[in-house]
């Protein structure tokens, strides 16, 4: 009797995961089971080009629906309620029970939601999934003025893209920074000008206490009592991973579901990948749970040869993106902890620079703004382990290609 992997969540992982099954000669049926309405889409371009209108629905698929027949991938639209492990059994929310052999949890995570008076006003939306962005479209027409709750870089990306469709666009953020979590000051620095520049207002150390309006949002409201017009409120606060089917599964979870170095779970019939999970990171020494498409595409490749039998040690070098305007920031590593930061580059005046994150004196991390070079070269000393002088580094006189 042919076996069968079931893969739960549509997501960047279940792309990946779906292609490097046969990869690795899977020869049973696979099933991907997605409560959203779609196969497997690229979730990073609706901030960004999608929402600035320069990306079509059809351009988001990460592959067309033949290329899942060509495979022999069934989808189903649902959501999966329950997990019984004892009779390898999946339960969806109307009711139809799947059988697996081995299954795959690719779920993701959710926005994490304000719990303020007015949060579900109409006007207020969050961001993570194509519906989340028609629903902003759809007010788009009607809205002049936006309010983005959080400078992170998904709110960062939202204001870039609102701006551009003309839009007046305010960015609260609660620290005294944007991107206060992720990056140096001097990185902040740099994106707040850049910005401000575009004629987007940013406003920080704010904690929004109120969103206000009658059935549509008129205006935010803070703790400090200052209050900002807006007829369309963008969310961008963090991400919570989708780990509850697990926890009740029995299944560790802490901060992500818990799997080993080849991404199986503490059941070996069960696998893992992408933002739900909590993995330990060689490179970094520690467990750690990562939000990033290249993390998801990872995983899913060490996850598909762990179903077929295979041992495959996932030991990538985090790394992001992000666009804004005309920049295009890709970071190497993870610059938490990091006691030196060097620069190469105006931050001040130019919109290209790199910032080094050492710790130790040693490369930690990279955050590299329409500096492709120095971004490739980063991730090679980070992941080798090699040792560069920052003084090279930060000269400027060394060209890129040659600081190795
Ligand atoms: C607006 C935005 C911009 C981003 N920009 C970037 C970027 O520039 N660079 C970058 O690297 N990353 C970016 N990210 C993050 C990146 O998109 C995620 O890291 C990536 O999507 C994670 O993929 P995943 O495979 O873990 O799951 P996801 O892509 O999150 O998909 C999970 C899927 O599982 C579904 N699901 C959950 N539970 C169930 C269930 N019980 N039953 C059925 N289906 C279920 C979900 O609805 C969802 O469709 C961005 C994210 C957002 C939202």
């Amino acid at each position: 009797m042919s076996r069968r992997c079931i893969i739960i969540g549509a997501s960047h992982a279940a792309a990946q995961l779906t292609a490097s099954l046969r990869q690795e000669d899977w020869q049973g049926g696979v099933l991907l089971i997605g409560d959203e309405p779609s196969l497997p889409y690229h979730r990073p371009p609706l901030s960004k080009a999608f929402l600035a209108g320069d990306k079509t629905l059809e351009e988001l698929a990460i592959r067309p629906s033949a290329f899942y027949e060509k495979l022999d991938v069934s989808f189903c639209q649902g959501r999966v309620v329950e997990i019984d492990r004892v009779e390898h059994r999946v339960t969806l929310e109307d009711g139809s029970v799947f059988d697996y052999d081995k299954l795959a949890l690719c779920m993701g995570a959710r926005v994490r939601t304000l719990a303020l008076p007015g949060a579900d006003l109409g006007g207020v939306h969050y961001l993570r999934n194509i519906a989340d962005v028609t629903g902003i479209q759809a007010d788009l027409p009607q809205a002049k003025a936006a309010v983005i709750i959080g400078g992170g870089y998904i709110g960062l990306e939202t204001a870039a893209s609102l701006k551009k469709q003309g839009m007046d666009v305010v960015v609260l953020e609660m620290a005294d920074r944007v991107l206060q979590r992720v990056t140096a000051p001097e990185v902040s620095e740099f994106y707040t000008r850049i910005h401000e520049e575009a004629g987007v207002d940013i406003h920080t150390n704010k904690l929004v206490s109120e969103l206000a309006g009658s059935d549509k949002v008129r205006k935010v409201v803070c703790s400090d009592g200052t209050e900002y017009f807006a007829d369309l409120v963008v969310v961008g606060v963090g991400v919570i991973p989708n780990t509850e089917l697990a926890e009740q599964a029995g299944l560790k979870v802490d901060n992500g579901i818990w799997v080993d170095d080849g991404c199986v779970t503490d059941d070996r019939d069960i696998v893992a990948a992408g933002d739900c999970t909590n993995h330990f990171n060689s490179l970094f020494q520690r467990r750690m749970r990562l939000e990033s498409v290249p993390n998801a595409n990872e995983q899913a490749k060490c996850a598909a040869a762990a179903i077929c039998g295979q041992h495959k040690p996932y030991q990538s070098l985090p790394w992001f993106w992000s666009d804004q305007y005309d920049l295009k920031l890709q970071i190497a590593g993870l610059s938490e902890g990091y006691d030196e930061l060097v620069i190469r580059g105006d931050y001040q005046t130019e919109r290209s620079f790199a910032a080094f994150y050492f710790k130790e004196g040693r490369l930690i991390a990279a955050d590299c703004v329409n500096r492709p070079q120095e971004f490739m070269i980063s991730k090679r000393i980070i992941s080798g382990g090699l040792t560069i002088d920052p003084d090279r580094l930060m000269d400027e006189s060394i060209p890129a290609k040659e600081l190795l």
